[in-house]
């Protein structure tokens, strides 16, 4: 490829004889974010973290950022009931707000509807799609209502607040950093799978009687996450983290982010990893070992970030659910250290949406 000395993409006359799968996901968006540098406004964080973030004025700094869903792509109707579909639509947004410790405050949402779709499923989308905004006192003030010929189309974007000395990038982590994470991640691909297994369409129903099964957490961990964002406002007025993201395409992938942005590589320990009880009680019904949704997961929408030495201390007072799983390092590499103390490369096995051929 014609990567020029910042590992971009060289001049656009070249993509004519590109494939998308020859940039892959994460390549087209530097691409573009060179194709388009001069015409920025200067904006505080442009392009290339969870969210922008634009100074209106010295004391008010807006977060934006958007994310698409899209039928057969994010989501398949056969399993997905439209009250989940609407919750998780504003949680991937507010997740994204949440991981630069902003504060989400309102809501744009665009759809495309196919025909097919009756006005009742779109107000129950309304209905999940509120309800989680409610929870994190978020206002929807707009958006877009059109016609789509091919399946159901999702854009919404999340605007929130942050001062701007809190905000949290992926960029600030620093050798000896240790890395945390919240929550349990892997269990949202684990439910994912599990979706895929059952007979369609039985989707969220009987999820009352269900509470204690361990199938039914896993599942309702990917149709209904829960942003983190109290934990990411906490993690912002502490000053405690050095770096942080979300995790939506995968532990390894979303660590790489904050490595390639930072400078740095990471040493992960997979014992340190928590494995919750469901996704053990699970392991056998899934097709891969529990390491692998742990490491490889996407649509946690758990936060990862880094916390220097000196803090941590402080940071563990602030008594949030998060584990210490590593240390980031010199240099450019990312390891796991596996059970029996081998260390191997850990390479981003994250979801790329166009996925790079190996030569
Ligand atoms: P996330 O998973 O947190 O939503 P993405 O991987 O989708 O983040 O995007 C990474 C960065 O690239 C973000 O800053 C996003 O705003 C930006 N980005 C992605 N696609 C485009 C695009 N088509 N045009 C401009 N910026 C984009
Ligand atoms: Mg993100």
């Amino acid at each position: 490829l014609p990567l020029d000395e910042t590992g971009f993409v060289t001049g656009m006359r070249e993509y004519r004889f590109m494939n998308l799968s020859d940039l892959g996901e994460f390549g087209l968006i530097r691409s573009i974010q060179k194709a388009t540098r001069r015409h920025h406004s200067p904006a505080l964080i442009g392009i290339g973290d969870d969210a922008a973030a634009l100074r209106f004025s010295a004391s008010r700094t807006v977060l934006v950022t958007t994310d698409l869903l899209l039928e057969n792509v994010h989501f398949d109707l056969t399993y997905t009931d439209y009250y989940s579909l609407g919750w998780k639509s504003a949680a991937v947004n507010l997740s994204d707000i949440a991981a630069m410790g902003g504060v989400p405050r309102f809501c744009l949402s665009a759809l495309g509807i196919p025909s097919r779709i009756p006005a009742e499923d779109i107000l129950d989308f309304y209905r999940g799609f509120e309800q989680l905004l409610r929870l994190h006192k978020t206002t929807l003030v707009g958006g877009d209502t059109c016609s789509s010929r091919a399946g159901l189309f999702i854009s919404v974007t999340a605007l929130g607040e942050a001062s701007e000395s809190r905000i949290i990038t992926r960029a600030g982590a620093r050798p000896g950093d240790a890395i945390f994470v919240t929550g349990a991640p892997g269990e949202s691909a684990a439910g994912l799978e599990l979706l895929q297994l059952r007979s369609a369409a039985r989707g969220m129903r009987n999820r009352k009687t269900e509470k204690r099964n361990p199938e039914a957490r896993l599942v309702e961990r990917h149709l209904r996450p829960v942003p983190r964002v109290a934990e990411g406002i906490l993690l912002a007025r502490s000053g405690c983290a050095s770096a942080m993201i979300d995790i939506s395409d995968g532990l390894s992938s979303d660590l790489g982010h904050i490595c390639e942005q930072s400078g740095v590589g990471a040493e992960v320990r997979a014992d340190l990893i928590p494995v919750s009880k469901p996704l053990k009680e699970m392991e056998k019904r899934l097709s891969k070992p529990a390491l692998q949704y742990l490491l490889s997961g996407g649509e946690d929408y758990e936060l990862l970030f880094t916390v220097p030495r000196q803090r941590v201390k402080k940071l563990r007072s602030l008594a949030l659910a998060a584990t210490e799983i590593g240390t980031i390092t010199k240099g450019s590499g990312m390891f796991v250290v596996d059970h029996n103390g081998r260390k191997q490369a850990l390479l981003p096995q994250g979801y790329d949406h166009f996925p790079r051929r190996s030569l």
